[in-house]
Protein backbone atom coordinates (compact mmCIF):
# COMPACT_ATOMS: atom_id res chain seq x y z
CA UNK A 1 0.00 0.00 0.00
CA UNK A 2 2.83 2.82 0.53
CA UNK A 3 4.61 1.92 -2.32
CA UNK A 4 1.52 2.30 -4.73
CA UNK A 5 0.79 5.43 -2.41
CA UNK A 6 4.47 6.57 -3.55
CA UNK A 7 4.25 5.68 -6.93
CA UNK A 8 1.06 7.46 -7.25
CA UNK A 9 2.53 10.24 -6.41
CA UNK A 10 5.71 9.87 -7.95
CA UNK A 11 3.14 9.70 -11.31
CA UNK A 12 1.67 13.39 -10.51
CA UNK A 13 5.17 15.10 -10.39
CA UNK A 14 5.88 12.82 -13.60
CA UNK A 15 2.53 13.93 -15.66
CA UNK A 16 3.15 17.82 -14.28
CA UNK A 17 6.77 17.54 -15.17
CA UNK A 18 6.40 16.03 -18.41
CA UNK A 19 3.43 18.56 -18.94
CA UNK A 20 0.46 16.55 -19.46
CA UNK A 21 -1.09 17.85 -16.44
CA UNK A 22 -1.13 21.55 -15.40
CA UNK A 23 -2.95 22.95 -12.80
CA UNK A 24 -5.73 20.82 -13.37
CA UNK A 25 -5.87 16.74 -14.29
CA UNK A 26 -5.55 13.91 -11.79
CA UNK A 27 -4.45 10.39 -11.77
CA UNK A 28 -5.78 7.56 -9.71
CA UNK A 29 -4.80 4.09 -8.49
CA UNK A 30 -7.39 1.28 -7.73
CA UNK A 31 -7.01 0.46 -4.13
CA UNK A 32 -4.71 -2.73 -3.92
CA UNK A 33 -6.52 -4.85 -0.90
CA UNK A 34 -10.04 -3.53 -2.31
CA UNK A 35 -11.17 -3.57 -5.67
CA UNK A 36 -14.36 -1.33 -4.76
CA UNK A 37 -12.37 1.57 -4.08
CA UNK A 38 -9.62 3.87 -5.46
CA UNK A 39 -6.82 6.07 -4.62
CA UNK A 40 -6.57 9.88 -5.45
CA UNK A 41 -5.28 13.27 -4.40
CA UNK A 42 -7.34 15.72 -2.87
CA UNK A 43 -7.94 18.80 -5.05
CA UNK A 44 -4.95 20.05 -5.66
CA UNK A 45 -2.27 20.69 -8.84
CA UNK A 46 -0.72 17.75 -9.26
CA UNK A 47 3.19 18.79 -9.02
CA UNK A 48 2.66 19.67 -5.17
CA UNK A 49 0.47 16.20 -4.82
CA UNK A 50 2.19 14.25 -1.70
CA UNK A 51 1.62 11.43 0.19
CA UNK A 52 -0.98 13.11 3.03
CA UNK A 53 -2.96 14.41 0.01
CA UNK A 54 -4.37 10.80 -1.08
CA UNK A 55 -7.79 9.77 -0.20
CA UNK A 56 -9.51 6.70 -0.70
CA UNK A 57 -12.92 6.57 -2.47
CA UNK A 58 -15.59 4.49 -3.42
CA UNK A 59 -16.56 3.56 -6.81
CA UNK A 60 -19.63 5.57 -6.84
CA UNK A 61 -17.08 8.51 -6.61
CA UNK A 62 -17.30 9.48 -2.77
CA UNK A 63 -14.55 10.01 -1.09
CA UNK A 64 -14.94 7.01 2.06
CA UNK A 65 -13.20 9.39 5.11
CA UNK A 66 -13.37 13.06 3.36
CA UNK A 67 -12.31 14.87 6.72
CA UNK A 68 -13.62 18.44 5.38
CA UNK A 69 -10.57 17.63 2.18
CA UNK A 70 -12.01 19.21 -0.77
CA UNK A 71 -12.32 16.67 -3.65
CA UNK A 72 -11.36 16.75 -7.68
CA UNK A 73 -15.22 17.56 -9.45
CA UNK A 74 -14.72 14.96 -11.99
CA UNK A 75 -13.80 12.14 -9.23
CA UNK A 76 -16.32 10.17 -11.64
CA UNK A 77 -14.45 9.91 -14.49
CA UNK A 78 -12.41 7.30 -12.72
CA UNK A 79 -14.73 5.51 -11.05
CA UNK A 80 -16.74 4.81 -13.54
CA UNK A 81 -13.97 3.37 -15.18
CA UNK A 82 -12.90 1.16 -12.51
CA UNK A 83 -16.64 0.18 -12.26
CA UNK A 84 -17.01 -0.44 -15.90
CA UNK A 85 -13.44 -2.40 -16.55
CA UNK A 86 -12.01 -4.71 -13.62
CA UNK A 87 -8.95 -4.87 -15.49
CA UNK A 88 -8.00 -1.04 -15.32
CA UNK A 89 -5.60 -0.71 -12.38
CA UNK A 90 -4.61 3.08 -12.99
CA UNK A 91 -6.75 6.76 -14.70
CA UNK A 92 -5.54 9.70 -15.68
CA UNK A 93 -7.46 12.80 -16.71
CA UNK A 94 -6.20 15.59 -18.74
CA UNK A 95 -6.32 18.72 -20.79
CA UNK A 96 -2.60 18.38 -22.47
CA UNK A 97 -2.28 21.21 -25.20
CA UNK A 98 -1.76 19.05 -28.65
CA UNK A 99 -4.55 16.67 -27.58
CA UNK A 100 -7.68 18.80 -27.72
CA UNK A 101 -7.36 19.80 -31.40
CA UNK A 102 -7.80 16.37 -32.63
CA UNK A 103 -11.17 16.12 -29.91
CA UNK A 104 -12.58 19.52 -31.60
CA UNK A 105 -11.74 18.28 -35.53
CA UNK A 106 -12.55 15.96 -38.24
CA UNK A 107 -9.04 13.74 -37.70
CA UNK A 108 -8.42 10.99 -36.20
CA UNK A 109 -6.01 10.89 -33.23
CA UNK A 110 -3.82 7.51 -34.59
CA UNK A 111 -0.63 5.99 -33.71
CA UNK A 112 2.60 7.63 -36.12
CA UNK A 113 5.92 6.28 -34.25
CA UNK A 114 6.90 3.63 -32.63
CA UNK A 115 6.66 4.82 -28.45
CA UNK A 116 3.07 6.25 -29.19
CA UNK A 117 1.22 2.35 -30.10
CA UNK A 118 -0.34 2.11 -26.56
CA UNK A 119 -2.79 4.71 -27.67
CA UNK A 120 -4.53 1.95 -29.74
CA UNK A 121 -5.08 2.25 -33.54
CA UNK A 122 -7.76 5.29 -33.37
CA UNK A 123 -8.50 7.22 -30.18
CA UNK A 124 -12.43 7.59 -30.04
CA UNK A 125 -13.72 10.81 -29.34
CA UNK A 126 -16.28 11.05 -26.64
CA UNK A 127 -18.86 14.12 -26.79
CA UNK A 128 -20.71 15.49 -23.90
CA UNK A 129 -23.62 17.35 -25.88
CA UNK A 130 -24.43 13.82 -27.61
CA UNK A 131 -26.35 12.78 -24.72
CA UNK A 132 -26.19 15.47 -22.19
CA UNK A 133 -26.56 18.73 -24.23
CA UNK A 134 -24.90 22.08 -23.36
CA UNK A 135 -22.83 21.40 -19.78
CA UNK A 136 -20.37 22.61 -18.39
CA UNK A 137 -18.44 20.01 -19.89
CA UNK A 138 -16.91 18.58 -16.91
CA UNK A 139 -17.37 14.96 -16.11
CA UNK A 140 -19.31 16.15 -13.10
CA UNK A 141 -21.65 12.66 -11.84
CA UNK A 142 -21.70 8.62 -12.31
CA UNK A 143 -24.28 9.05 -15.38
CA UNK A 144 -22.03 10.91 -16.98
CA UNK A 145 -19.14 9.18 -16.28
CA UNK A 146 -20.98 6.23 -17.33
CA UNK A 147 -21.15 7.35 -20.89
CA UNK A 148 -18.14 8.33 -20.77
CA UNK A 149 -16.91 5.10 -19.94
CA UNK A 150 -18.89 3.25 -22.56
CA UNK A 151 -17.27 5.56 -25.39
CA UNK A 152 -13.50 3.85 -23.91
CA UNK A 153 -14.75 0.39 -24.31
CA UNK A 154 -11.87 -2.17 -24.31
CA UNK A 155 -9.60 0.34 -25.17
CA UNK A 156 -7.08 2.22 -23.79
CA UNK A 157 -7.73 6.06 -24.18
CA UNK A 158 -10.74 8.94 -25.63
CA UNK A 159 -10.51 12.25 -26.37
CA UNK A 160 -12.63 14.58 -24.55
CA UNK A 161 -15.00 16.99 -27.50
CA UNK A 162 -14.19 20.87 -25.96
CA UNK A 163 -12.12 19.64 -22.90
CA UNK A 164 -8.85 17.05 -22.75
CA UNK A 165 -8.89 13.45 -22.29
CA UNK A 166 -8.40 10.24 -20.72
CA UNK A 167 -6.33 7.02 -20.26
CA UNK A 168 -6.59 4.03 -18.40
CA UNK A 169 -3.82 1.25 -17.74
CA UNK A 170 -3.28 -2.26 -16.51
CA UNK A 171 -0.68 0.11 -14.16
CA UNK A 172 0.31 3.45 -12.71
CA UNK A 173 3.00 3.48 -14.97
CA UNK A 174 1.32 2.18 -17.75
CA UNK A 175 -1.45 4.54 -17.78
CA UNK A 176 1.39 7.53 -17.33
CA UNK A 177 3.37 6.08 -20.58
CA UNK A 178 0.45 5.99 -22.19
CA UNK A 179 -1.04 9.59 -21.22
CA UNK A 180 2.74 11.30 -22.08
CA UNK A 181 2.89 9.10 -25.31
CA UNK A 182 -0.76 10.33 -26.40
CA UNK A 183 0.66 13.74 -26.50
CA UNK A 184 3.79 13.16 -27.55
CA UNK A 185 1.49 11.37 -30.92
CA UNK A 186 -0.40 14.29 -31.26
CA UNK A 187 2.39 16.88 -31.23
CA UNK A 188 4.17 14.54 -33.97
CA UNK A 189 0.69 13.52 -36.25
CA UNK A 190 -0.02 17.68 -36.28
CA UNK A 191 3.07 18.68 -37.59
CA UNK A 192 4.02 15.60 -39.62
CA UNK A 193 0.47 16.94 -41.08
CA UNK A 194 1.79 20.42 -42.47
CA UNK A 195 4.62 18.27 -44.13
CA UNK A 196 2.68 16.35 -46.12
CA UNK A 197 0.29 12.53 -46.44
CA UNK A 198 0.70 10.91 -42.89
CA UNK A 199 2.33 7.40 -42.73
CA UNK A 200 0.26 5.64 -39.76
CA UNK A 201 1.38 2.32 -38.11
CA UNK A 202 -0.47 -0.56 -39.52
CA UNK A 203 -2.79 -2.41 -37.15
CA UNK A 204 0.20 -5.50 -37.40
CA UNK A 205 2.78 -2.88 -35.95
CA UNK A 206 0.83 -1.36 -33.05
CA UNK A 207 0.22 -5.12 -32.56
CA UNK A 208 3.92 -5.95 -32.41
CA UNK A 209 4.66 -2.93 -30.64
CA UNK A 210 2.17 -3.68 -27.97
CA UNK A 211 2.82 -7.49 -27.10
CA UNK A 212 6.38 -6.61 -26.46
CA UNK A 213 5.91 -3.60 -24.14
CA UNK A 214 3.40 -6.09 -22.48
CA UNK A 215 6.16 -8.92 -21.45
CA UNK A 216 7.52 -6.03 -19.42
CA UNK A 217 11.10 -7.08 -19.91
CA UNK A 218 13.56 -5.37 -17.81
CA UNK A 219 15.61 -2.61 -18.93
CA UNK A 220 12.32 -2.03 -21.32
CA UNK A 221 9.58 -0.28 -22.00
CA UNK A 222 7.46 1.03 -19.17
CA UNK A 223 9.97 0.17 -16.46
CA UNK A 224 12.76 2.34 -18.40
CA UNK A 225 10.58 5.09 -19.21
CA UNK A 226 9.33 5.67 -15.24
CA UNK A 227 12.95 5.12 -13.75
CA UNK A 228 13.96 8.28 -16.43
CA UNK A 229 10.54 10.60 -15.58
CA UNK A 230 11.10 9.66 -11.76
CA UNK A 231 14.26 11.69 -12.78
CA UNK A 232 13.35 14.51 -14.75
CA UNK A 233 10.49 15.10 -12.04
CA UNK A 234 13.01 14.71 -9.46
CA UNK A 235 10.80 12.63 -7.70
CA UNK A 236 14.06 10.22 -5.36
CA UNK A 237 14.28 13.61 -3.84
CA UNK A 238 11.15 13.40 -1.74
CA UNK A 239 7.15 12.23 -2.19
CA UNK A 240 6.48 13.95 0.39
CA UNK A 241 4.13 17.27 -0.13
CA UNK A 242 6.71 19.92 -1.73
CA UNK A 243 5.98 23.43 -1.90
CA UNK A 244 4.60 25.93 0.60
CA UNK A 245 2.35 24.45 3.12
CA UNK A 246 -0.94 25.26 3.36
CA UNK A 247 -1.73 24.47 6.51
CA UNK A 248 -3.87 20.87 5.70
ZN1 LIG B 1 -11.14 17.73 -17.10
Amino acid sequence: MDALIEDLVAANRILAAERVVDAFGHVSARHPENAGCFLMSRARAPEIVGKSDIMEFTLDGEPVDARGRKTHLERFIHAALYEARPDIQSVVHNHSRSVIPFAITEEKLKPVAHSCASIGQEVPVWDAQDKFGDTELLVSDMPMGRDLARAVGDGKCVLMRGHGCTVAGNSIREAVYIAVYLEVNAELQWKAGRLGKTVFLTAGEIEKVNARLSQGKPGEGYETAWEYWCGRADVASSTDAKGPRLGF
